[in-house]
């Protein structure tokens, strides 16, 4: 397939226009000469019919949930259920300005203080804001809120403490927001290792960063002593709650201790992401937090709805204008589709198939952590490494088979690792048929590897060199020549 440039041909173009009736004349007496360009931009030249076809062909090249099996582990790539587009481009919606009075925008502000509500409820927590654009940026929100209610306590902690099983963006968060940050081990169980937390505390940890359940999917069965150890050192306790999609309305955070939290609108309620975005990053806080919360926050007065800028404790402004509203339209319209009871069940079902891919797997690729999961669960290609093939072989050659891969090499302590969230909206179907393919895989590998070192065969490029990619983007039509409309 050409590049667009590629298909480009001098002086074609995708408008027609009647000819002008007002006078035309150089551009440079309308535009002052320091905003015009030193040349016209090099824009490929097309019919509408090329360009409709060029995108169309590219959008079957990608792999998508509406696709393909897609079991990412730690993203929880459900499929979004086309009502939640519906929703979300309503033009009364889709067409409010984010300056327009408060008085004009009653429903809008309506949605948002109902889904503060809702993840408020589901959260066992006080207060949300639902302002933060992704999960990272709810870290680092909900750390500075820690940072500010130490201040106002009169306290200057330095340190968070972070499990070594935690996603990167934890402690890139903590440093972004001036903290040190402490690693705490993991027990043999693949939970917390009391004993070291028990080393680590001490009056200049300011909050425990934890994920549970964790990113071996395991949910900690000593939650409540770790967050009351955590409270009685002075210290708060931050939830990663990317892993919200295994637990929700059957355990509430706030009541295993949790003092804060973001939620993954995009991952548990379902908004289509990748490759960056889009995403939301809502924070739930206990009542001691909840005046530090960014501005505004939405208020509700009589039957009035308003956006409160006013609030001396607050931490300030995390984002323009009211937050990434598309990605929280959909969310507000998944919770209302399940009810408390659906999302409830949610969770089973995600927990359900990930034990159902566990259990047909496990004999084939080395567990390392429980035999038992919650919505996902880590495998180790430690064995077929010594056969010749990593986890990364193991990955590209799933392609092969018409899936995406799982999350490789994380969580760091687990080599080899192969993360699997199958999430909830799979059916037993797709399931076996994803196992049927790893097991191949695995087969495939003890007889004879090179298929899996060679793989992918079927897909449009091969082994990509992902740091180049990165760090050298070879944008190809650089060098082609410019066309221009004359
Ligand atoms: C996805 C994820 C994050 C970061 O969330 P983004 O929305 O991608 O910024 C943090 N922690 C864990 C465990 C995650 O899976």
């Amino acid at each position: 397939m050409d590049v667009i440039f590629e298909k480009s041909r001098p002086g074609r173009k995708g408008w027609s226009l009647p000819k002008c009736d007002v006078p035309a004349g150089p551009v440079g007496e309308r535009i002052p000469e320091k905003f015009l360009r030193p040349a016209p931009p090099n824009l490929p030249c097309l019919g509408e019919l090329d360009v409709v076809r060029h995108f169309t062909e590219l959008s079957g090249r990608n792999f998508g949930v509406d696709s393909t099996f897609y079991p990412l582990g730690s993203c929880t790539m459900k499929y979004n259920p086309k009502v939640n587009e519906v929703a979300a481009s309503l033009p009364s919606f889709a067409e409010l300005h984010p300056y327009q009075p408060d008085s004009s925008a009653q429903g809008m502000l309506q949605l948002l203080y109902e889904l503060e509500r809702f993840l408020a409820e589901i959260a066992g927590l006080h207060s949300v804001s639902l302002q933060p654009a992704a999960g990272a940026h709810g870290e680092l929100t909900s750390l500075m809120v820690i940072k500010a209610y130490h201040d106002d306590q009169g306290r200057r902690p330095t340190k968070i403490l972070i499990p070594d099983s935690a996603h990167g963006t934890n402690p890139a968060s903590s440093v972004i927001c001036g903290y040190e940050t402490v690693q705490l081990k993991s027990d043999s169980d693949g939970g917390v290792d009391l004993r070291h937390l028990e080393k680590l505390l001490s009056d200049d940890v300011a909050a425990l960063m934890i994920t549970n359940p964790n990113t071996l999917g395991l949910f900690d069965r000593n939650i409540k002593q770790i967050t009351d150890r955590v409270h009685e050192a002075g210290g708060l306790v931050y939830l990663d709650g990317a892993n919200m999609n295994a637990i929700l309305g059957i355990v509430r955070p706030g009541d295993f201790g949790v003092d804060v939290m973001h939620y993954n609108p995009h991952k548990t309620f379902s908004t289509p992401h990748g490759g960056g975005g889009p995403g939301a990053g809502p924070i739930a806080v206990c009542e001691r937090l909840a005046s530090f919360l960014p501005v505004p926050v939405v208020e509700k007065e009589g039957n009035k709805y308003r956006l409160n800028w006013d609030r001396p404790k607050a931490i300030g402004k995390v984002r323009c204008f009211w937050g990434n509203i598309g990605v929280l339209i959909r969310a507000y319209t998944y919770i209302l589709m399940q009810g408390p009871d659906g999302l409830r069940r949610v969770s089973e079902n995600a927990i359900l198939n990930a034990n159902y891919l566990l259990y047909r797997l496990k004999d084939v690729y080395e567990i390392p952590y429980g035999h038992r999961c919650m919505h996902e669960f880590v495998i180790s290609a430690s064995p077929q490494k010594k056969t010749g093939a990593r986890a990364l072989d193991i990955a590209k050659r799933l392609l092969d088979f018409g899936f995406h891969p799982p999350t490789v090499y994380f969580p760091l302590i687990v080599p080899e690792a192969l993360m699997i969230e199958p999430t909830e909206t799979e059916s037993k179907q797709t399931l076996d048929a994803f196992a049927d393919a790893l097991r191949a895989i695995a087969e495939e590998i003890d007889e004879d590897p090179r298929n899996v070192l060679d793989a992918p065969r079927s897909q449009c490029v091969r082994r990509l060199d992902e740091v180049r990619a990165a760090r050298q983007l070879d944008l190809r039509w650089m060098s082609y020549p410019i066309h221009t409309a004359t």
